[in-house]
């Protein structure tokens, strides 16, 4: 049996909250403990562990796809002023918790670098 996986449930529905986001190959949802004003997790339905799981050449559409979802999340839900940071934690030293890839959207306040 695959292993139980939390963002593989939020995906397909089984558990969390609204999605903000759904298209046949991605969501998005708010972070349940936010750093930011605006926190929102761009996640594949398909399950990959890390980033570098997926980054051989056949992974393009699937990265360009996060990416470009994230970009549309916050051209279409913040003001044009406001800046943001996309995140991705690769492996336990960058602070991954969830071993499903995912892209962090920030905004709303300011953003230090280099980060912590
Ligand atoms: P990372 O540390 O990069 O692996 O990010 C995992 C993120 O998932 C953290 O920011 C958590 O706050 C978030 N998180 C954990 N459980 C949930 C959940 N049930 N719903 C939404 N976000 C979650
Ligand atoms: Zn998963």
């Amino acid at each position: 049996m695959a292993e139980a996986c939390l963002f593989c449930d939020i995906a397909s529905g089984k558990l969390g909250g609204p999605l903000l986001y759904e298209d046949d190959q991605i969501v998005a949802f708010a972070d349940i403990r936010p750093i930011a004003p605006t926190h929102i997790l761009v996640v594949p339905k398909e399950h990959h562990k890390t980033l570098l799981d997926v980054s051989s050449e056949k992974d393009e559409p699937l990265l360009g796809r996060l990416l470009a979802v994230a970009g549309k999340l916050a051209r279409e839900g913040l003001p044009n002023e406001a800046g943001c940071r996309i995140v991705i934690n690769n492996g336990s030293a960058a602070g991954q918790t969830v071993y499903h890839l995912h892209i962090h959207l920030l905004s709303g306040r300011h953003f230090a670098w280099p980060p912590g």
